[in-house]
């Protein structure tokens, strides 16, 4: 039972119409996973962001517009991660990032991904000093609206950690409204529990006061993952350049060919700089590097008896 004298409060005040996306009716499409390549037939794309899954390795749209925006960022054109240069020069954090992205980053930089809970472990709130100013670009993927505490400090966190000239690639889910809908504002302390199957939330407000929250919103199942927020569109930008981005960009730049098509102006990816993003010039070289290198191979495969034959037969790769 909980203690008496505690006030009921429902945090979540509306559904999540306003991050729902792409009602259109059903129909079936092409594309290629922009992370592991996979040819993919999808028609689900009306399940928003996290539809359209590929069918190798199960990456969502979400997940596929953050490579795409790496890319972008990177290389000036949106090419799949499997076919990235591997630039070992380049410094990336991973803030709680799923494996479907973590294990093919770790291929191509020298990236670390990190937790909360576990090893790594990064405190989003409270980085390490010796992990400030580290990193060339940082992904935070669907994390900060789960953040307890005062969400500034993340935000600046996040600046912090990058060089400079770094970039970070965000989302999170953010609604039109005209500020940020904060499902415990005024709580210090907040435990989750249960009573009779149900979660419950029992928080201390400054004031000494305690409240029970009893509509909890939990993202891909129930335990770390509650929603502490809903963001606004225009709190997100305000919060980005706050905490010293000068270049914050809500992209909208869909991609048939790779299965990321936005049916919505909520939610959508977000890049945030100090400028236009430079490759380091160690990177630029391990780029043509690696571009010698891929074109060395292909002369050597031309030269290849078997490619010979398999030419004069009229079958086998055209190189
Ligand atoms: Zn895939």
């Amino acid at each position: 039972m909980p203690p008496s004298g505690l006030r009921r409060k429902s945090p979540r005040p509306f559904l999540h119409a306003a991050i729902s996306h792409n009602l259109e009716t059903a129909d079936v499409r092409r594309f290629i996973c922009n992370i592991c390549g996979f040819g993919n037939t999808a028609s689900n794309f009306g399940e928003g962001r996290e539809g359209a899954v590929c069918g190798r390795c199960h990456s969502s749209q979400r997940l596929r517009s953050v490579i795409s925006i790496l890319s972008r960022s990177l290389f000036q054109c949106d090419i799949p991660l499997c076919h990235f240069p591997r630039l070992q020069s380049i410094r990336a954090l991973g803030i709680s990032d799923s494996p479907v992205i973590a294990s093919r980053l770790e291929e191509h930089f020298r990236y670390t991904n990190t937790f909360y809970h576990q090893q790594p472990q990064l405190d989003i709130l409270a980085p390490p000093p010796d992990e400030l100013g580290r990193y060339d670009f940082v992904i935070c993927s669907d994390v900060l609206e789960h953040v307890a505490g005062p969400i500034e400090e993340a935000f600046r966190s996040l600046h912090s950690l990058l060089k400079p000239g770094g970039f970070l690639i965000l989302t999170v889910p953010f609604g039109i409204q005209s500020t940020t809908l904060e499902h415990f504002a005024g709580i210090q302390a907040l435990t989750v529990s249960t009573v009779d199957g149900h979660p419950i939330a029992i928080g201390k407000s400054v004031d000494g006061r305690y409240e029970v929250f009893d509509d909890l919103v939990f993202h891909l199942g129930e335990g770390a993952t509650l929603e502490h927020r809903i963001f606004s569109e225009n709190d997100l930008r305000q919060l980005l350049l706050e905490s010293g981005f000068s270049n914050v960009v809500i992209d909208n730049t869909s991609n048939a060919d790779f299965g990321i098509e936005y049916g919505s102006e909520c939610s959508l990816p977000i890049f945030a700089s100090n400028g236009p993003p430079l490759l380091p010039s160690a990177s630029l070289s391990e780029l043509v590097t690696d571009y010698a290198e891929q074109k060395r191979k292909m002369l050597a495969s031309r030269q290849s008896l078997w490619v010979r034959l398999g030419r004069t037969l009229g079958f086998g790769p055209r190189l």
